[in-house]
């Protein structure tokens, strides 16, 4: 099997995770919308799932609702927005595709958007301070960004939110995908003051197909549709509880002595990043980015070099892997970064996970010296 250094696109189903998933479809069956015994055993066991996470990320569980991935709990805020009057909505310009793509559907609609640069990576408070007006209803910056891994000041910045806000008597949501944050950093949701949050879990070892969406005040937030009304109305559909425990179960257990596990990974992070310097290679994450995360110019175009590397036995993904399918999407936030397009071009990310070791990274070391910086 190949050296998987793409975490950031997905990790592997942990074993914990897939005898949860398992188990759960088994043992719990039935809709846990149905009223019989067996709909209301399930019904059970998603709210103890709930109270679970809840309890890890330190929230109430009525502020967390399942979705089917991070994309769907972006969607889920987004699409509330079509309900109300047009204002404005401001954006990082790094944010990923499932947040960027919203702003055309909004412009569409009538909506003022603005895109904040992130010069160096970061997204400065002056920036944001300069773009907000009386019209402004949401706010949304991720907190660590997935082709580079920089981590933004969101507690800062959701500062001069309130700050601004409580001189005109006016509410606006601020809204932080924090798929690449939970578990890679130390992350307090309750701490930072958003008012919702996106995550995905197979980030950190939990199934694909399922995530969830954080509320801070879910009783002043209305979906554009409630479907069937599950999750007391935020999110329709029937619950995908085995999924639903597998995320349960991969949080659980990449949290458990997750200080550890960061300071372990921040080593090997660390060793890539000065071999890639001596190499003279030039890095795209900033110093004290997402130990999870390092993004480099290759001396080749990045499907070439990416390419080199696969055919050596070792996954990396070129730029980001999610947006393969939209294509550019790492040169977009790279240029958003101030990166000349050049260097951009040949963006090429490795990723970790919790189950990075180091031989491992001895391996991966080796082959980027085997091909040198032609
Ligand atoms: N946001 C960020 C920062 C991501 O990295 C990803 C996935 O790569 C997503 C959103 C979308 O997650 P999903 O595809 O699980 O819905």
């Amino acid at each position: 099997m190949d050296l998987y250094f793409d975490n950031a696109a997905t990790t592997r189903l942990s074993e914990a995770a897939l005898k949860a998933y398992i188990d759960t479809e088994r043992e719990f069956f039935a809709n846990p919308s149905s009223i019989h015994r067996e709909g209301m055993k399930a019904h059970k066991e998603l709210e103890r799932l709930r109270e679970n996470m809840a309890s890890l990320l330190s929230v109430p569980a009525s502020s967390l609702f399942f979705t089917s991935g991070a994309t769907e709990s972006i969607a889920t805020v987004f699409s509330s927005l079509l309900m109300q009057d047009p204002g404005k909505v401001i954006i990082s310009a790094i944010e990923h595709e499932a947040v960027a793509s919203w702003l055309r559907v909004l412009e569409a609609h009538g909506w003022k958007t603005a895109r904040l640069k992130a010069k160096g990576g970061f997204i400065r408070k002056e920036n944001l301070e300069a773009e907000l007006t009386p019209d402004t209803k949401l706010v949304a910056i991720m907190a660590v960004n997935n082709v580079t891994g920089a981590i933004e000041d969101i507690k800062g910045l959701v500062e001069t939110v309130r700050e601004y806000e409580k001189r005109g008597r006016r509410r606006i949501f601020f809204f932080s995908d924090s798929v690449q944050a939970l578990g890679k950093i130390p992350y307090d949701i309750a701490g930072l003051g958003i008012d919702g949050a996106s995550f995905s879990a197979h980030k950190i070892n939990g199934p694909r197909g399922i995530g969830m969406l954080y509320l801070r005040r879910p009783e002043s937030f209305t979906a554009l549709s409630s479907a069937g009304g599950q999750e007391k109305g935020k999110r329709g559909g029937t619950e995908n509880l085995p999924a639903i425990a597998g995320f349960s179960a991969a949080l659980s257990e990449w949290l458990s002595g997750s200080e550890d596990k960061q300071k372990r990974i921040k080593a090997l992070n660390q060793r890539i990043r000065h071999t890639l310097e001596e190499l003279g290679f030039q890095l795209f994450s900033p110093e004290d980015s997402s130990p999870y995360i390092i993004s480099f110019a290759s001396p080749l175009p990045s499907e070439v070099y990416t390419r080199m590397l696969s055919d050596k036995g070792i996954a990396v993904s070129s730029g980001s892997a999610c947006s393969n399918n939209a294509k550019g999407e790492g040169e977009r936030i790279l240029l958003a970064m101030g990166f000349r397009s050049e260097a951009a071009r040949k963006a090429v990310r490795i990723s970790l996970s919790n189950e990075s070791d180091e031989e491992g990274v001895d391996a991966l070391l080796a082959a980027i010296k085997e091909i040198g910086n032609g």
